[in-house]
């Protein structure tokens, strides 16, 4: 629940959506696994009598939707700040108009009065003075339009890139800078639809780390993160044409759907990215020397009617078989083995 509330979270305020999010996943790992609860030092005893904060994170709830909540509130206000000032604003121009049409029919009539008297030079002098005005009016209210247009354009345009980076921000896992599941969710769904309408299939790639429990166990949990974020840049640099989409799909696993790709591509560029991450060392302070690491990937190509769910398990069934056969391996879906 901690982990699905940070994923959703937004800015509050100061509080930034990632700094939210870091801090729920920060529960999340205390309930979990037993890491040390947001503020404290002391890692919770994880063994059999494991102790929880469960108090600490109905605090942390309870505060957070304080915030929001409040938070909420006065952003209602502010847009009802925001929404009289374009109220006042309309009002001003219509009175300026006013203004000027009293200005125009004083001088229509002054101008009609001196035709009428038949003096050119009051004639001349009237019309003189009738163009400048009009010219003046015009000028001005040609400005005061634009203006208006101008700061109410500036304005769409600030509330646009905000909803824009809200809608990014709850779109990206906090560790990995991947996308999260929750992108994955929507972009396989797009992608089955994509299928059906120009029946163009791609494949899907599950990617699990191996052993990637000893690395946590050996190594600490900061050490683990730090292999997660190696291992995503290095998928984002394989798995790098504009349609690829790259997802960390759970914990130490990634799902990658390559557009519109038959297996045979697939499993060439899922083999060469193998390679990549079997070269890496990955090393930091304290570490005597740097960490390796394999993974095992599972393929499976979307069928022809399809639903997504079906393609899922395809692919994860597929990469269970690459575990099982011994890991750091690649296995593809029978199924799409004898359409080959
Ligand atoms: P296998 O080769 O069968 O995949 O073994 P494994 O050890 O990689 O897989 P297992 O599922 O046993 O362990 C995955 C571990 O990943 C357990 C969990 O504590 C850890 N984990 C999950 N999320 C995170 C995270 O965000 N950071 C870190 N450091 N560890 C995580
Ligand atoms: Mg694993
Ligand atoms: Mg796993």
């Amino acid at each position: 629940m901690a982990r699905t509330f940070g994923e959703h979270a937004f800015d509050v305020g100061e509080q930034r959506a990632a700094d939210i999010r870091e801090r729920f996943e920060a529960w999340a790992r205390h309930i979990l696994i037993g890491l040390p609860a947001p503020g404290r030092e002391a890692p919770a005893d994880d063994g059999a009598g494991a102790r929880r904060d469960l108090p600490g994170l109905r605090r942390a709830f309870r505060d957070h939707r304080a915030a929001e909540s409040s938070y909420v509130t006065t952003s209602i206000g502010e847009f009802r700040e925001a929404t009289w000032a374009f109220i006042n604003g309309l009002r001003r121009t219509l009175s300026a108009e006013q203004a000027a049409d009293r200005r125009i029919n004083h001088r229509i009539r002054r101008l009609e009065g001196a035709v009428r008297s038949g003096d050119p030079t009051r004639i001349r002098s009237e019309a003189q003075d009738t163009v400048t005005l009009l010219t003046e009016y015009l000028a001005e209210r040609g400005t005061r339009h634009q203006e208006q247009i101008q700061a109410m354009a500036s304005r769409l345009e600030a509330l646009r890139e905000e909803l824009d980076s809200v809608r990014a921000q709850a779109a990206i896992d906090a560790v990995t800078g991947l996308y999260n599941r929750a992108s994955f969710d929507e972009q396989i769904e797009r992608e089955v639809d994509l299928a059906t309408l120009f029946g163009k299939r791609g494949c899907l790639i599950m990617v699990d780390i191996d052993h990637f429990k000893w690395v946590n166990d050996n190594h600490g949990h900061p050490t683990g993160d730090l292999v997660l974020r190696e291992t995503a840049s290095t998928l984002t640099r394989c798995f790098k044409r504009k349609d690829d989409f790259l997802a960390r799909y759970g914990g130490e696993e990634f799902a990658v759907v390559l557009r519109d790709l038959n297996i045979a591509t697939a499993k060439t560029v899922a083999e060469r990215a193998m390679g990549t991450i079997r070269l890496l060392e990955i090393g930091r302070e304290g570490l005597p020397e740097p960490i390796r690491i394999t993974v095992s990937m599972g393929i499976a190509r979307l069928r022809p009617g399809e639903t997504a769910a079906a393609w899922i398990e395809r692919a994860d069934r597929a990469l269970y078989q690459a575990k099982n056969g011994g890991r750091d391996r690649i296995e593809v879906d029978p199924i799409d083995l004898e359409e080959k």
